[in-house]
């Protein structure tokens, strides 16, 4: 597992034996306050169920309509009352310069909750997340996944 510099100050590892599980879980998070300017990234195989994740915590959170996978736009925003969210996915991401003409610097200096898919294909570029989700697909719907604190307000989101 990957980590990087970034301290982890809480793990915690959870079983999903289903998509109804992974839909409880965002649930349970789209209640506390502190998400709303967290930054959350998401690991994982192609099919994990990192896109599915966020599906299921923008709809907890208000979100109507389709929820797109930004593989192709790398990043798709969503605007709700009084939140800001930006989902983005790393998963074609290559020149480092594509990150200011994109005008990533500016999603991570604003308000808002940030989610990445692929985070570390954007490696050295990207703050210290709040929350950190490992996503392992096991057999059929079963996903064993490990979430990380690493900052205090991830600790919050986890409690
Ligand atoms: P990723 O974004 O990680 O590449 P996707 O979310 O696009 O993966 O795809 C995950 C697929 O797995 C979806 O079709 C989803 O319905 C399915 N799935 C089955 N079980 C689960 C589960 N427990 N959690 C999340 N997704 C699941
Ligand atoms: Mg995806």
């Amino acid at each position: 597992m990957l980590t990087g510099h970034v301290p982890i100050l809480e793990t915690r590892t959870l079983h999903w034996p289903d998509e109804a599980a992974c839909e409880a879980f965002a649930r349970g998070l789209a209640r506390h306050a502190g998400l709303h300017d967290a930054f959350i990234e998401l690991h994982g195989p192609l099919g994990a169920g990192k896109t599915t994740f966020v599906r299921h915590l923008l709809r907890a959170l208000g979100v109507q309509g389709l929820v797109k996978s930004p593989t192709y736009a790398v990043l798709e925003p969503y605007a709700l009352p009084g939140l800001d969210i930006s989902h983005l996915d790393f998963y074609r991401f290559s020149d480092p310069r594509e990150w200011l003409d994109a005008g990533f610097r500016d999603v991570f200096a604003a308000p808002g909750l940030k989610l990445a898919e692929w985070p570390e294909l954007a490696a050295g570029l990207l703050p210290v997340p709040d929350l950190r989700l490992w996503i392992e697909p096991q057999d059929d719907d079963a996903r064993a996944v490990t979430v990380q604190a690493c900052t205090t307000r991830g600790q919050g989101l986890l409690s």
